[in-house]
C-alpha cells in the first residue's frame, strides 16, 4: 500500500529506474523523477510529478529540486557501471567517477530527503546495489566496490533510523536487461551469466516489483537488509 504517497526516482529515465517509476504510478504513487538526462523522460511528463533533470553527485542541486524534503519513497537506481578493467588498471579520474555517482550520489540523495521522511515518522528507502557489491566481479572493481559501499552506507543509516519509521534497504540484481549493459565488456556479460543459476537475464520489472513491495506499508519488519534478486546467483 503506497497510494497517494510522495516518490522520488533517480536514474528514472532509463532501465531499472524507468521500470520503478511505471511500477510506483500503477501502485497509485506521486512519482517524481530525477536524471542526468531529462529529454529522456519527456514523453512521460503528463503522468509524472516532475521531472529534474540534475546530476546527484550535485549536492547543491539536489537540495534544490523543488519539494524535495517533503518526499515519503526514494528509490535510487541512478548509477553508472564504471571501466571495465583490472582493478590495479583503473584509471584514477574513472574510479573517483563511479564512486562520486554510485556512492556521493546516493548520499546527496538520502542527506536531502530523509530529514523530512523523520519529521513526518514515516519513509522508504531503497538503494540499489548490485550483486557484485557482494562478490566483487572482476574487471569491474570500481563498480563493485561502489555498490559494496552502497550495501554497507544503507545498513548504517537503517540502524541510526531503525525506530524513527524510516526504513531503508538496499538490493543487489544480477545481470538485468538494461542498456547499462551495452557498455558492459561481452566476455564480462558472459562470465555474469554463467554465474546465474537459472540461465537468464532478470528483467526490470521484476526488480521493480520487490522496489513497490520495499517502499510499501506492507513491509514494515526490514531495515538495513540487502535484498537478493539474481535468479539464484547469491550464496549469501
Ligand atoms: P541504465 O544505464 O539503464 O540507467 C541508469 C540511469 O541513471 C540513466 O538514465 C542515467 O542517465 C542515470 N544517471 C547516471 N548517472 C547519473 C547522475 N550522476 N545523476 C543522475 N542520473 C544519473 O542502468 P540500469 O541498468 O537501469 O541500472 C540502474 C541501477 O541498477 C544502477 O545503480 C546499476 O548499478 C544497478 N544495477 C544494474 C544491473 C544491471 O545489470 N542492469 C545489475 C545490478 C545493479
Amino acid at each position: 500500500m503506497t497510494a497517494g504517497r510522495r516518490a522520488l526516482v533517480t536514474g528514472a529515465g532509463s532501465g531499472i529506474g524507468a521500470a520503478c517509476v511505471d511500477r510506483l504510478l500503477s501502485d497509485g504513487c506521486r512519482v517524481a523523477a530525477v536524471d542526468l538526462h531529462a529529454g529522456d523522460m519527456a514523453d512521460r511528463a503528463g503522468e509524472l510529478e516532475a521531472i529534474h533533470e540534475v546530476d546527484v553527485t550535485d549536492a547543491a542541486a539536489v537540495r534544490a529540486i523543488d519539494g524535495i524534503d517533503e518526499v515519503d519513497i526514494v528509490v535510487q537506481s541512478a548509477g553508472v557501471v564504471g571501466p571495465n578493467v583490472p582493478l590495479l588498471e583503473t584509471p584514477a579520474d574513472e574510479w573517483e567517477r563511479t564512486l562520486r555517482v554510485n556512492v556521493t550520489g546516493i548520499f546527496n540523495v538520502m542527506q536531502a530527503t530523509v530529514g523530512g521522511m523523520v519529521e513526518r515518522g514515516w519513509g522508504r528507502v531503497v538503494n540499489i546495489a548490485s550483486i557484485a557489491g557482494k562478490e566483487g566481479n572482476p574487471n569491474l572493481g570500481a563498480y563493485s566496490t561502489s555498490k559494496g559501499a552502497v550495501i554497507a552506507m544503507t545498513k548504517s543509516l537503517a540502524k541510526e533510523l531503525a525506530t524513527t519509521g524510516v526504513l531503508v534497504n538496499s538490493i543487489a540484481p544480477a545481470v538485468i536487461a538494461t542498456p547499462m549493459n551495452l557498455a558492459t565488456a561481452p566476455e564480462v556479460l558472459d562470465y555474469m551469466l554463467s554465474k546465474i543459476p537459472m540461465g537468464r537475464l532478470g528483467q526490470p520489472e521484476e526488480v521493480a516489483a520487490l522496489v513497490s513491495w520495499l517502499s510499501s506499508e506492507d513491509c514494515s519488519f526490514s531495515t538495513g537488509a540487502c535484498y537478493d534478486i539474481s535468479g539464484g546467483r547469491a550464496t549469501y
